[in-house]
């Protein structure tokens, strides 16, 4: 419930107005896990809460803890739609908690887990920002913030805007993650980033480029075919007019596919003028497309050959790649498990 629908609830109940803000201070200061914990409610009315109410809409189905601290979960949604977020903890102290915006997706690129499975929703706000709630609410059980939140999990944010951007307003009002600390990865839906500009608020964008030639970049990620790269990069031109904001683009590294010096070349004259920083992922395998991860030594030449044309780029650890951490893929194997009967079966 937003702010307001609580109070409404509260007032239905015939409860007293400071009654709400009360709660809310349970809720999102000191993060309770249950009604049980808020003193200073009365009995009568922690016992309807948890009658009536439930803390968090998300079930838990499956939940992976990576040796890099990673944790990895599948929740099941009221109506049976399983999505995943992930807790990412930092040495620096960083706590990232990574979200989806719908259950599968419906943008078909080639190489994700998430685009093999096909749309089948888009989740409300609440759903989105339930979420890092959930994480927000456990790290503070045990002393820690959740300190900044990314939409890479399922699902292209911008075919969901209205519900992605009332949820991120709640990360930043009632979790208080600056928008600064969100980040928001898209798939390149241009108008979408033309409207992001007007919205007077700092997220970081994140551009999923891949390729820097539209015959390569169509062939891996059909929404290409509808925003070609000159649109996509206009529309990321005056999206840094309006905001001086940098924005990061995205590059799975696919070896013998967009690694060579030439792509890396291309790519540097894509991104010239622009204040932009690359993150290089070396490809997670899924099962549905035949492509490899990038060895190391080839990442690192085409880093050197990008900061020949001025452009700043990371190549970035795979994280959790022992639990499945990669967009779609734990979804995938809850699915395949819950379709092969158990060892003994009839
Ligand atoms: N739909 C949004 C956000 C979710 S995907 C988007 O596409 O940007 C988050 C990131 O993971 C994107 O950059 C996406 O291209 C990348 N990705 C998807 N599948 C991947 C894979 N198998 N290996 C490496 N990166 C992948
Ligand atoms: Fe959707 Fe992003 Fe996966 Fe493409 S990479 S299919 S946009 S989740």
């Amino acid at each position: 419930m937003t702010r307001d629908q609580l109070e409404a609830l509260l007032a239905e109940w015939g409860e007293p107005r400071f009654r709400s803000k009360q709660l809310w201070t349970w809720l999102y200061e000191h993060k309770a896990g249950s009604f049980d914990e808020m003193t200073n409610l009365p009995k009568s009315l922690r016992a309807r809460l948890a009658e009536e109410t439930t803390l968090g809409t998300l079930t838990l189905a499956t939940e992976r803890q990576s040796t890099d601290g990673t944790v990895k979960r599948v929740y099941q949604l009221s109506d049976g739609q399983l999505i995943e977020s992930v807790l990412m903890p930092y040495r620096d102290g960083r706590r990232t908690a990574c979200i989806s915006s719908q259950a599968g997706c419906a943008m078909g690129c080639a190489f994700c887990a998430t685009g093999q499975m096909g749309f089948a929703r888009h989740l409300s706000s609440t759903e989105i920002f339930a979420q890092a709630a959930t994480i927000a609410r456990e790290l503070a059980e045990r002393g820690e913030r959740l300190s900044n939140v990314v939409l890479m999990g399922m699902g292209e944010p911008f075919h969901n805007y209205d519900n992605v951007m009332a949820a991120v307003r709640r990360l930043n009002t009632d979790l208080g993650i600056g928008a600064r600390h969100i980040t928001i990865s898209t798939v390149g839906i241009a108008p979408k980033i033309r409207q992001l500009a007007t919205e007077g608020i700092q997220v970081t964008l994140a551009i999923s480029l891949h390729a820097a030639r539209d015959a390569e970049r169509s062939a891996m990620m059909p929404v290409n075919r509808r925003w070609d790269l000159e649109e996509l990069l206009d529309a990321v031109r005056e999206y840094q007019a309006a905001t001086n904001r940098r924005v990061t683009f995205e590059w799975a590294l696919i070896a013998g596919k967009n690694d060579g010096l030439d792509e890396a070349r291309s790519l540097g004259r894509l991104l010239q003028g622009l204040d932009a920083h690359v993150n290089l992922i070396p490809l997670n395998p899924t099962s549905g497309y035949d492509g490899a991860p990038t060895d190391p030594e080839q990442a690192a030449r085409f880093v050197a050959e990008l900061e020949r044309f001025g452009i700043s780029a990371t190549v970035r650890v795979r994280r959790g790649i022992d639990v499945d951490a990669g967009c779609g893929q734990l979804k995938s194997e809850v699915l395949r498990r819950r379709r092969t009967p158990p060892e003994g079966a009839p």
